[in-house]
């Protein structure tokens, strides 16, 4: 990935951290985790907790990959209304999946508490509607939330108490979650690795890992100058998921996408009063959101070729004066982007092939439900399923068209729906 792209204002803002060495030797241990980003962080961290020795393998620096440059918008839920959960599943498969997907928020609280996670964490997400449809469906699904799984605290924002939320955009309603929110993503990662650190767990930065060979009674894997042996390997690469177990591969397909930090703003409360994170109801959405110092992070825009544009920050700054034309000449100081791993039906890709665990694919609702996704994991390494089977039995289908025209396809399909919001 070109180093234009991790230019982030999280970068430029992420508290201390020792850098830590790359493996040069061989080790053993119960669980080799391979990935340092919320996933791996927290499979580690609670595998640790559990007693087993952990070492983690981070093929770049903590945070490197998505979980570093999000938009670090905090959304309950997974990408699927509990209304589609609930006509695909049934009630007592969608009362298992709400009650772990809808509790991923109180476990990133947990964290943040237990470990005293300096992330500038603030409470509040406004899901805003593109369309006036869009707020009926957002009605629907609250009151479904509420009356059917006990879910209140979201609220339906009518047109006309918009301007409580955002002076801007035009929005048709929304739904504002008190549950929900936003954070400083790297610092969160960070946190997390440090209480990683102190649990015992042995994180190498710099140290990529190839691809695990199966011993029989352990796994090897050969990672930087090192190699490791452990009982269990824990997947947590999300877009690179396929250099380590490429039979994953075609489960998920990476798509760019943007932000911005603009310079910090004299009238930024007037744009977003209530100070919550939102995210508007169009499928190449924008979502934005205040920093702690008052920068407007916004994203927006999305790019089905690897390559970046040119220019990243005019190329988002459109989206941004569309929302708030008066910020039309405001420096940005921060532009920098990243992949989304995304799955066939954007619900995560979480499973299990003998002792290696994967989970992959979070579909650009990852910043939640990760943290919950790796306490899973270490729930399952050490033998009780039933909690991990609840995700790792969510149907998926692989993106037609094999390696080479996987991409080109889910590519094809998705310029389909953004072409369907500007009708
Ligand atoms: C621009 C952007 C904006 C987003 N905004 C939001 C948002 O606002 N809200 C939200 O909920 N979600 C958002 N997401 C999605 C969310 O960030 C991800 O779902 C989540 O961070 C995935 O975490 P992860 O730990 O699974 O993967 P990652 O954070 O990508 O971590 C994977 C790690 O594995 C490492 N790795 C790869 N290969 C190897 C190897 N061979 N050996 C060792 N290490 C390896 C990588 O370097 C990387 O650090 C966004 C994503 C992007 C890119």
């Amino acid at each position: 990935m070109p180093d234009r792209l991790n230019d982030s204002y999280y970068r430029a803002t992420a508290d201390a951290w020792e850098t830590q060495c790359s493996l040069g030797s061989a080790l053993d241990c119960d669980v080799v985790v391979i990935g340092g980003g919320f996933t791996g962080l927290s499979a580690a961290l609670a595998c640790a907790e559990k007693g087993l020795s952990v070492v983690l393998l981070e093929a770049q620096t903590i945070g490197f990959g998505a979980s570093g440059r999000n938009g670090g918008q905090l959304i309950p839920g997974l990408r699927w209304s509990m209304q589609e959960i609930d006509a695909e599943f049934g009630r007592e498969q969608a009362q298992a999946i709400f009650d772990l997907a809808w509790s991923a928020g109180a476990r990133v609280h947990d964290r943040i508490e237990k470990h005293n996670i300096n992330c500038d964490l603030k409470s509040g997400h406004l899901e805003a509607a593109f369309k006036p449809a869009h707020f009926d469906d957002m009605k629907r699904e609250a009151e479904f939330l509420s009356r059917e799984f006990g879910w209140e605290s979201i609220k339906v924002v009518a047109p006309e108490d918009m301007g409580d939320h955002i002076n801007g955009g035009g929005y048709h309603g929304g739904v504002y979650d008190p549950k929900g929110g936003h954070f400083h993503p790297l610092n969160y990662a960070l946190g997390l690795a440090k209480a990683a650190l102190q649990a015992g767990v042995r994180i190498y930065e710099n140290t990529a890992a190839r691809a695990p060979t199966d011993k029989g009674s352990h796994v090897e894997i050969t990672a930087g100058a090192g190699l490791v042996s452990a009982k269990h390997v824990v997947i947590a690469a999300d877009n690179w998921t396929g250099d380590i177990a490429p039979e994953l591969e075609s489960y998920a397909v990476p798509i760019m996408n943007y932000n911005i930090a603009t310079a910090s703003l004299p009238h930024a409360d007037q744009l977003l009063p209530s100070d919550a994170a939102i995210a508007d109801s169009r499928f190449v959405l924008n979502y934005f959101r205040l920093s702690a110092d008052k920068r407007l992070i916004f994203g927006g825009g999305e790019k089905y070729v690897q390559q970046p544009p040119s220019d990243i920050a005019a190329f988002v700054r459109k989206h941004m004066v569309q929302v708030f034309p008066s910020l039309a000449q405001t420096p940005i100081d921060f532009a920098w982007g990243g992949a989304v791993g995304v799955t066939m039906n954007r619900l995560p890709h979480i499973g299990r092939k003998g002792n290696i665990f994967y989970a992959h694919g979070f579909s650009g609702h990852g910043a939640l439900v990760t943290t919950l996704t790796g306490e899973l994991m270490a729930e399952a390494v050490v033998g009780t399923m039933s909690r991990f089977d609840v995700f790792a039995n969510l149907p998926h289908s692989r993106f037609p068209g094999g390696k080479w025209l996987a991409r080109p396809l889910a590519t094809l399909g998705l310029l389909y729906y953004a072409m369907r919001d500007r009708l």
